[in-house]
């Protein structure tokens, strides 16, 4: 995703644009991996004195609901990734090194339908980490 394309999908639905909000498209398109909303204030608060964390968590709210932005949580905090290209349910490897994710198109859910038969799943996270092929070949 390019920034200007971001930015068209904010007007789209009747957001105005900003340069808090171009701003932050830049930082997580930049990003390979996922970052928190605690590194992306500190990103911001290099431009913007005083942002509070408050308008950071408002924003990728809605930059979520639009989106522009996906979201997983690890150890209770939740970690935001600009969206991959696929659009529908997907999975990711993670590269524990450089932190790059691939997104992985099969769900792996239907290998259970037999054994949880008499189950209700409501939620579900499937997640490859390891090394991506350029820090694998370090
Ligand atoms: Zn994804
Ligand atoms: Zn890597
Ligand atoms: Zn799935």
């Amino acid at each position: 995703m390019q920034v200007d394309e971001g930015i068209a999908i904010l007007k789209e639905n009747g957001h105005k644009y900003t340069d808090k909000r171009a701003d932050i498209l830049t930082y997580f398109i930049h990003a390979k991996g996922y970052r928190s909303a605690k590194a992306l204030l500190a990103y911001m608060e290099t431009s913007y004195t005083g942002i509070s964390l408050d308008t950071i968590y408002r924003n990728l709210r809605l930059f979520e609901q639009l989106e522009l932005l996906e979201s997983r949580e690890k150890n209770g905090e939740k970690l935001f990734k600009i969206a991959c290209k696929s659009g529908t349910h997907h999975h990711h490897f993670i590269c524990e090194s450089c932190g790059l994710t691939k997104p992985l198109q099969k769900c792996p859910l239907p290998v259970y339908t037999e054994e949880l038969a008499d189950y209700h799943v409501n939620t579900h996270a499937f997640e490859l980490y390891g090394l991506c092929p350029t820090c694998h070949n370090r």
